[in-house]
């Protein structure tokens, strides 16, 4: 296939993949028929992931022989919303103007799956001496919720294993080896409403979430007070902070709830586990603390999804030189967006981050 031909067929694969307007949270079985029918026809044999209702699945598939030390593609099927955003075009219909083509996810990353998907034809043809597997997601967009299942689903169906996980995210082709990890975190305070001027005799939910939200800022500061740095990273250490505050029922009454939404984005030698124990030991003292007055007062932190962890590729591992090997570079980055990549690390896959398109073209709202 000549470069002409494949830009060509890259196009079409991206328009067609651009036209499923499938949301992170929404079902992905449009596209991932499509997917999977475009494997079909190309005689490729491939395997669902399927969520517990079976209205969103994940897609993944080997091309070449059955040996050790493949390589994993992969992408994420589903896309950020677009309300109340500017487009000048369609944005699920893949627009050309000049030499760009417009569209949502045609960087973040349906461009990536529709390389790989034009590559299929190529890729059958090489007489491949590893295999290339395809691993398709869905839900990235809303905390990488399939990325672990996906990774560990392809960890336990191949006889083989794969080496190197490649996630196709928009780096501008650069090797990424280092990316935050993240977890969001919903914090219910529980007390007893009452008239506002009996506040001495009772607990304000508001105000106990209040000092949860303090809490929070105090121990990012205290992170970076102790020295946990990694410059790689801007800003250059963890975060902490609650984005969403919700609670009360009027100026005169003693709240009785109040709920939290916070995040929590930590730079790779920091152990979220352990900071998220901290928490709850806080937790826990101002319950001891609040219950001589109201018994039933409680405070309960449950995560919106599991964590999703840190990338921390070392530089000299494998699949470093091998992608710089393909993309031509010497040098490493990492970003500040997260992504699966971790997950696939931590199914025991070495991964980078590498892919088209520039992290200038995503969305404000990448997770
Ligand atoms: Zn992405």
């Amino acid at each position: 296939m000549s470069n002409h031909d494949y830009l060509q067929q890259t196009k079409t694969l991206l328009s067609q993949l651009v036209a499923f307007p499938v949301l992170g949270g929404q079902s992905n079985l449009s596209i991932a028929n499509f997917i999977g029918t475009y494997l079909d026809q190309s005689g490729i044999p491939y395997h669902k992931v399927d969520n517990e209702e079976g209205t969103k699945t994940a897609i993944h598939c080997r091309i070449g022989p059955v040996v050790e030390g493949g390589v994993i593609l992969s992408g994420h099927m589903d896309v950020v919303p677009t309300e109340g955003q500017a487009w000048d075009t369609d944005p699920f219909q893949l627009t050309t103007q000049g030499e760009k083509w417009y569209g949502r996810g045609t960087t973040d990353m349906k461009g990536f799956i529709a390389c790989c998907l034009a590559m299929l034809p190529e890729m059958k043809k090489a007489n491949l001496k590893k295999p290339i597997y395809f691993a398709f997601s869905y839900d990235e967009e809303i905390g990488c919720r399939s990325g672990a299942l996906l990774a560990k689903a392809i960890r336990e169906h191949y006889d083989e294993r794969p080496a190197f996980a490649i996630i196709g995210e928009p780096t501008d082709m650069q090797t990424v080896t280092a990316e935050k990890g993240m977890g969001v975190f919903e914090t219910s305070v529980f007390s007893r409403a009452g008239h506002s001027s009996q506040v001495r005799n009772g607990a304000s939910a508001v105000q106990e979430a209040a000092k949860l939200a303090l809490w929070l800022e105090n121990k990012m500061e205290a992170l970076i007070a102790a020295g946990h740095i990694d410059d790689r990273f801007s800003p250059n250490h963890s975060t902490l902070q609650a984005g969403i505050f919700k609670g009360g029922i009027a100026p005169n009454i003693i709240a009785d709830y109040c709920h939290l939404e916070w995040d929590l984005r930590i730079i790779p030698t920091d152990d979220w586990q352990a900071i998220l124990s901290d928490f709850e030991q806080y937790c826990r003292e101002r319950e001891a603390i609040v219950r001589a007055k109201v018994p039933e007062f409680k405070i309960e932190t449950v995560p919106q999804y599991p964590f999703v962890p840190a990338l921390d590729t070392p530089a000299e591992a494998g699949i470093v030189d091998f992608t710089n090997s393909l993309n031509g570079q010497n040098q490493t980055g990492s970003a500040s967006f997260a992504s699966e990549a971790g997950q696939f690390a931590e199914a025991g896959f070495e991964a980078v981050l590498c892919g088209p398109g520039s992290v200038e073209q995503l969305s404000l709202i990448h997770i």
